[in-house]
């Protein structure tokens, strides 16, 4: 069962995501801030991260450019969600390491989607 990190600030996307990621057969695991997803990277890489940009403590660009550094032989997938108006964002995620990308917000068959073009589903 492939394994997918959910790093979002708001509880409501997270909770949203993992009901989405369950019913794709993925076993989730949540962290509110990009420090926490770090710890949890540290202890069991995951398969794949659904990354979001904006959060306190740590920011998804900080997550991805500390992520990079650590040169893991088997780094996760990382999807990067962000609002419509987030063009820039893209570019400098996808410049950090951002595999992929989803518009907030994100539906079950966009996600689907996303993760097949990832190679996770
Ligand atoms: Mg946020």
């Amino acid at each position: 069962m492939p394994s997918c990190l959910v790093v979002d600030d708001s509880k409501v996307i997270r909770k949203v995501a993992r009901h989405i990621l369950e019913s794709l057969d993925l076993q989730v695991e949540e962290a509110g801030d990009g420090r926490e997803a770090l710890e949890i990277c540290d202890a069991s890489v995951p398969d794949v991260v659904l990354l979001d940009w904006n959060m306190p403590i740590m920011s998804g660009l900080d997550f991805l450019k500390e992520l990079s550094r650590r040169n893991l032989p088997r780094p996760p997938k990382v999807i990067f969600c962000t609002t419509e108006n987030g063009v820039d964002h893209i570019r400098a995620a996808v410049d950090a390491g951002a595999d992929e990308y989803v518009m907030k917000p994100f539906d079950r068959d966009t996600l689907e989607s996303k993760l097949q073009i990832v190679g996770v589903l």
